[in-house]
């Protein structure tokens, strides 16, 4: 089973597969995730793309599939050892290229894309959502200002670090984002409509709402009962 969230950034894809990801013995799949944990290494991948996160560009498709094809190649020993049922992805694919690029990779493990769910925002709350957005420096908790707040201001409730906003949820770079988005990410809708893969979820509801109907949605395609 491998499924795709899409949606614009602050639609929820990150918060949905946190709690989807072990409920349905799927791993993570999250570009930004990887590429954020390579700057904070400093690793050579980490100096190639820390200014292009920070500026809300897209980081190039050769590079963002590559880290890709890797992370494919572990989960496909993993699902042949029985360990996971597949990979669940979170702000990838997002161009064409790299759409085409999954599917020959999955491809290349016999497998293929099961399922795209596209959570809907309306797009004004989106910018909302994002400037609100508050990340713990040290373990990586996502929190919200107006809708999940940390039980005392700036510090992370499960780890006591500080909470920080990240560079690229500054209005500049949420507009870059937003608009990248719209012009790349969501004609890729159409790239899988087509195969009749794509489920529509209302994203602007409270969390668990969202996670639930996702949750129907994947019963229904994979013919399994979700355990919650
Ligand atoms: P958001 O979806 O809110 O933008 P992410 O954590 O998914 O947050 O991504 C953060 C940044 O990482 C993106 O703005 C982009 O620079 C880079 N990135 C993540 N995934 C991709 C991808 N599939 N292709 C290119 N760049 C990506
Ligand atoms: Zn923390």
């Amino acid at each position: 089973m491998n499924i795709i969230l899409m949606g614009a950034q602050g639609s929820g894809k990150g918060t949905q597969a946190r709690v989807l990801g072990p409920e349905l013995n799927l791993v993570k799949v999250a570009t930004g995730d990887l590429f954020r944990a390579a700057i904070a290494a400093g690793n050579e991948l980490g100096q190639k793309v820390e200014a292009i996160l920070a500026r809300g560009d897209l980081v190039p498709d050769e590079l963002t599939n590559a880290i890709v094809r890797e992370r494919l190649a572990e989960i496909a020993r993993a699902k042949a050892a029985g360990e996971v049922e597949g990979a669940l992805f979170d702000g990838f694919p997002r161009t064409a290229a790299q759409a085409e690029a999954l599917d020959q990779i999955l491809a290349d493990h016999d497998d293929r894309v099961t399922v795209v769910i596209e959570l809907q925002v309306d797009p004004e709350k989106l910018v909302d959502r994002l400037s609100k957005r508050r990340v713990c420096a040290n373990c990586g908790a996502v929190y919200n200002l107006e809708a999940d707040p940390p039980a005392v201001a700036g510090v992370c409730d499960r780890c006591g670090g500080a909470l920080v906003q990240r560079d690229d949820d500054k209005p500049e770079p949420i507009r870059r984002r937003l608009a990248l988005y719209a012009e790349q990410t969501a004609p890729l809708l159409t790239y899988y409509g087509q195969r009749g893969l794509v489920e529509q979820v209302d994203g602007d509801r409270p969390i668990a709402d969202v996670t639930a109907a996702i949750e129907v949605i994947v019963e229904k395609r994979t013919q399994t009962k979700v355990t919650r």
